[in-house]
């Protein structure tokens, strides 16, 4: 195990492996993960269905053949029907954060900890931390993944941890320029809360030694970015990861911030057509399919994350030839069609930032009044947005709707908001309020 960085912004030599020395590891790993995943009732099952054999399996690519597995799979299997060790080899448990319902409970032994820690350590290093920073945690720490998970990854890089934990805004902003931390982790949302609360307190920015943000959970836009760091001089860094197959830390952003690198030695990647099941050509939107090929309490075949993203390949300038991910556009549970389009909040949200000062917080309310969807988009202005001349008004309502036209194609009625009125989120934030009162089967 490394304890100083291989290179510079590099934490340890498996990350620069060739695309053939990748594939190598992972047929390895992908056989020993089948046999490993024979302890589990579900995969046996459906491995005696098919008449599978690790044997079967002759490169990578033969991953297709294996069965996908469901969140409600593991729903069906709740808590612990997914574990392959016996109960004693388990040292934590944490769970999904239950965005879309009950949680799903994930266990880990001592090593799948110490691989846990090292990939966390990865991103964080690739990202620019040093082992000299200060990095205050404002993620929830629990059940949910990221707390924990980025805790121990700082730690293992080397650098100090303030596990400030979500929550009291007031107290981050205290503790942000007592201790002087030099980076921040938490939810992009939350990172926006508190950059305005430092705004609002009308901080100085030379009182805070802030430089970096670690930012994921939750989808966000370029332009999110560009608002939190004109709003607070840092850089933020993207990074990803679900705990069903292990919680933050599948990819990340390297300093050049050109797509997230995926952790390819210990995760297999695939990228498809949520409805035919079938894989997308590189490069073009699809539902990603995670199967985690490294760990011993919960191994994980060709999990359906429902996150939609671009998968593609090619050397980065910080050296990596791993596959790299594109900003998650949504998750297709969270995908609105509204009169047969096809929509996410994300693209709400990108309509929205490209006019100057409306503020990146908004609301999409679905509602049903008889037998068709219709949907509003709430939107809170920005103090300097607010004008007393009724005029004015109507055309920032009609620029905002044309933005949202633009990318989605729709016409969207907007509803302004004075500043500060909408609901600010610690953790991962809930763009969609449905009130539709129609039971889904919202998996
Ligand atoms: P839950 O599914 O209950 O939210 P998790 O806490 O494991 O469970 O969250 C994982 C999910 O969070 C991912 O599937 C994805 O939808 C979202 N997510 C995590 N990181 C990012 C990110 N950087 N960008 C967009 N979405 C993300
Ligand atoms: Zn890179």
């Amino acid at each position: 195990m490394p304890h100083y960085p291989y290179k510079p912004f590099i934490w340890d030599k498996s990350e620069t492996l060739s695309r053939d020395e990748i594939r190598a590891i992972q047929f390895v790993r992908l056989r020993e993960t089948i046999r490993r995943c024979s302890a589990i009732p579900f995969y046996r099952k459906k491995f005696d269905e098919m008449e599978l054999r690790p044997e079967s399996i002759r490169s990578v690519d033969d991953i297709v053949k294996l069965p996908l597995t469901t969140k409600s799979d593991l729903r069906d299997n709740y808590p612990l029907g997914f574990l392959a060790v016996p109960r004693e080899d388990v040292v934590r448990y944490h769970g999904s954060t239950g965005t879309t319902g009950k949680p799903t409970i994930i266990a880990y032994t001592r090593s799948d900890l110490e691989l846990w820690s090292n990939l966390c350590a990865r991103f964080l290093v690739a990202g620019g931390l040093k082992s000299h920073h200060t990095v205050q945690v404002a993620f929830g720490y629990g059940l949910f993944t990221g707390g924990f998970g980025l805790h121990y990854g700082i730690e293992r890089v080397g650098a100090a941890v303030v596990p400030a934990a979500a929550g009291n805004t007031k107290r981050q902003i205290m503790l942000l320029k007592d201790m002087q931390a030099d980076a921040l982790v938490c939810t992009p949302s939350y990172a926006l809360t508190i950059a305005e609360a430092i705004k609002a307190e009308n901080i100085d920015p030379s009182e805070l030694s802030l430089k970096l943000a670690f930012l994921g959970a939750e989808p966000w836009t370029e332009q999110m970015r560009e608002t939190l760091e004109s709003t607070i001089d840092i850089k933020s860094v993207n990074n990803y990861g679900l705990s069903e197959v292990m919680g933050p830390g599948v990819s990340g952003e390297c300093y050049a911030r050109s797509g997230m690198h995926f952790q390819e030695d210990h995760f297999i990647v695939e990228c498809i057509n949520p409805h035919t099941l079938q894989p997308v050509p590189e490069g073009q939107q699809g539902e990603l399919v995670i199967s985690s090929i490294s760990r011993e309490a919960m191994p994980m075949l060709r999990y359906r994350t429902r996150d939609i993203a671009v998968i593609y390949s090619g050397r980065c300038e910080c050296g990596r030839e791993t596959l790299r991910m594109g900003r998650v556009i949504g998750r297709s549970d969270d995908m609105l069609i509204i009169r047969g389009v096809n929509i996410f909040p994300s693209q709400i949200e990108e309509a929205l930032l490209s006019i100057e000062g409306a503020a990146p917080h908004y609301q999409i309310i679905l509602e049903r009044p008889k037998t068709l969807d219709e949907v509003r988009v709430r939107v809170e202005l920005d103090r300097n947005l607010l004008s007393d001349k009724m005029i004015d008004m109507i055309q920032l309502k009609s620029r905002i709707e044309e933005a949202i036209h633009q990318i989605t194609g729709l016409h969207l009625p907007v509803e302004l908001l004075p500043p500060m009125t909408l609901e600010r989120y610690e953790g991962k934030a809930k763009r969609v309020i449905d009130n539709r009162n129609i039971v889904t089967n919202n998996l």
